[in-house]
């Protein structure tokens, strides 16, 4: 199967009408409000009036189902949306975990009674969501953690912590993956998942500043916490399935990373030219490089999204797309001092040389992703 000139046309009137809109909707209140550190109130009052427009518009998440608010959007539609929306420096939606990672579990294994209480607030950006998987002891190995549900009742008692959970300081709701079997057969069993309210008793929530001054992480702790058992998304000790189809939901959608990365790449040539450093032929080398690696990501994602939009499985591309935009994000800033010198340390490119360290670490270390190309794609034995 191709992909159909249906699917092309269909793609070209949606980036027109979206463009539309933001031409009417995004003014300067919005305009480049990303998700860049501590969410301050004035940061959060402005994100939510811009999702609510998003929302009611069906740009929130055009790739839902019409029947929970989005457009149902094929993966081109998708791209043109990416796309549009980074060319006009739009912000997204405020649930940058819960729109595309966990609503769709919520849609997979979710009750009608979960699935109506909490897909709208979490569209419109009502209520926020983090997503409660790592822990000191159980990162990478994730099936190793050992934050615990004891059945009594109709009530879960959970117990243990959590750490790195992003936007946790300010959530409403958290999708919390707990051990119920401290004694399974297999490490992946035993585990199920909850949808946890963060206001119930015994929930301690503590910001961790990061190297970048930010506070978008927290350590969260639970003490004896009791958690209706109807809180539970999916069967009791199959929350492994649960858990990985949130992280496939996560990992899809690095496609349209590169958009930003070659944003980045353009201001600095920018900046390199306003600097007058574009002479040094050392200096238009390196840059030309790096112009290069953005434009090979450009094309790596452009393959993924040709396979997806034609129906064909993720094929090496997919597995190698996170690696090589971990990279070419932190070598951007890296490039950046070099040829602008130390003086770039105190502005954006500072900033973006602390920042670009944590890429190789979220949604999956650049050393694990190693191990999956060298098992899965060239087929090398398992060490
Ligand atoms: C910005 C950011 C946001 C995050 N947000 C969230 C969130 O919202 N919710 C959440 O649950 N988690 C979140 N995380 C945590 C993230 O999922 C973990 O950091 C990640 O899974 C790695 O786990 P770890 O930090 O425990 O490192 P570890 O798994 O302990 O790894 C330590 C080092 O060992 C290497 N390593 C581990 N195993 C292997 C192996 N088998 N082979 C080779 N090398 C290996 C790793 O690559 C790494 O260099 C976030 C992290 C970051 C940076």
């Amino acid at each position: 199967m191709g992909v159909t000139s249906d699917a092309i046309a269909a793609a070209g009137e949606y980036r027109l009408e979206l463009r539309n809109w933001l031409g009417e909707h995004l003014t300067d209140r919005y305009r480049g409000l990303a998700f860049d550190g501590a969410p301050t109130q004035d940061w959060l009052t402005r994100m939510r009036e811009w999702n609510l427009l998003l929302a009611e518009a069906g740009y929130a998440a055009p790739a839902w189902p019409r029947r929970w608010g989005g457009r149902e959007a094929g993966v081109l539609e998708q791209l043109a949306h990416a796309e549009e929306m980074a060319a006009a420096d739009a912000p997204g939606p405020i649930n940058v975990l819960g729109i595309p990672n966990i609503a769709p579990a919520i849609m997979t294994f979710g009750t009608t009674e979960q699935q109506e209480r909490l897909l709208g607030p979490l569209l419109r950006g009502e209520e926020i969501w983090c997503q409660g998987f790592s822990e000191p002891e159980a990162g990478s190995d994730l099936a190793s953690l050992r934050c615990s549900a004891k059945e009594d009742d109709d009530l879960y008692i959970v117990s243990g912590q959590k750490v790195w959970t992003t936007l946790a300081s300010e959530a409403d709701w958290c999708e919390l993956i707990v051990r119920t079997d401290p004694d399974p057969a297999k490490k992946h069993g035993g585990i199920s998942a909850l949808l946890v309210d963060m206001r119930l008793p015994g929930i301690e929530v503590r910001p961790l500043r990061n190297m970048t001054g930010s506070a978008e992480f927290c350590e969260v702790f639970f003490d004896d916490v009791r958690v209706p058992v109807s809180a539970r998304l999916g069967a009791e000790n199959e929350g492994w399935r649960v858990a990985t189809a949130t992280l496939a939901s996560e990992r899809g959608g690095v496609a349209s990373l590169h958009l930003s990365v070659r944003k980045r790449i353009a201001a600095l040539l920018d900046d390199a030219r306003a600097a007058g450093r574009t002479q040094d032929p050392l200096v238009r080398e390196r840059l030309a490089g790096l112009w290069a690696q953005g434009e090979l990501l450009r094309l790596l994602a452009d393959r993924a999204i040709t396979r997806a939009a034609a129906g064909d499985p993720p094929g090496p591309e997919s597995s190698i797309i996170k690696i090589a935009w971990a990279n070419t994000a932190q070598l951007v800033p890296e490039v950046a001092l070099e040829v602008l010198g130390i003086g770039a340390l105190d502005g954006q490119w500072g900033d973006a040389l602390t920042a670009a360290r944590a890429v190789s670490i979220a949604g999956g270390t650049t050393e694990v992703n190693r191990n999956i190309v060298a098992e899965r794609v060239l087929g090398l034995p398992r060490r």
